[in-house]
């Protein structure tokens, strides 16, 4: 998605080897016309997936799959982090691994807003190692839905998460590859 690369390229800061910043769009600020455009071309790819549940993960999926669900036409359920173990039973879990924080945290969805029936379409700001990605899959799988696939806004290609999550034939589609990035230079794209 060439608005959302060139963005990027003006906009994005470039942390040591492997963080990319992008608070003044995506991450703190956040641009709703380039939301807008980006939910469009989840739209696109995903169109005729009857997709009638997106998921995400709290908190910066949130704005995006909000922004994205308008043109599905269907709800958006976020993934809590959650601290308290007291609530199994009625919530599907998962663990992950923070890419930003390297600590490990349970994710958890209530099972009365997903199940059987439901085809489900992921979407997050990031993909990195995957993490946060076989995560939100999982909560899909446990609850029996179908998972139609992922849309993320920035791929950094460079990590080990995309070749995995298609290497387990989940349909993957992100708007921007990282193909390498540099704190000098700045960011490449892989097309
Ligand atoms: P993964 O679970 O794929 O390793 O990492 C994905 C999650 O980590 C995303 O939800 C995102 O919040 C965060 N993340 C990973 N890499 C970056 C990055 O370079 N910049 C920012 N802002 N967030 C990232």
């Amino acid at each position: 998605m060439e608005l959302l690369k060139e963005r990027i390229r003006r906009d994005g800061k470039v942390k040591g080897t492997d963080v990319l910043k992008v608070d003044s769009f995506l991450n703190h600020q956040m641009d709703i016309k380039l939301f807008a455009e980006i939910g469009r071309e989840f739209k696109r790819r995903f169109a005729d997936c009857q997709i009638n549940k997106i998921l995400t993960i709290e908190a910066s999926g949130i704005g995006i799959a909000c922004i994205t669900a308008q043109y599905f036409d269907c709800p958006v359920i976020f993934a809590k982090k959650s601290q308290t173990k007291n609530i199994a039973g009625e919530v599907y879990t998962a663990k992950v691994e923070s890419f930003t924080h390297g600590r490990v945290y349970d994710i958890i969805v209530a099972k009365e807003f997903l199940g059987h029936g439901d085809r489900v379409l992921i979407i997050d700001d990031f993909l990195a190692n995957g993490a946060a990605l076989m995560g939100l899959s999982k909560l899909v799988e446990d609850a029996g839905a179908t998972l139609v696939g992922a849309g993320i806004v920035i791929e950094k290609a460079f990590q080990p998460g995309g070749d995995m999550i298609r290497a387990r034939g989940i349909r993957l589609e992100s708007l921007a590859r990282v193909k390498s990035m540099n704190e000098e230079t700045g960011v490449e794209f892989v097309d």
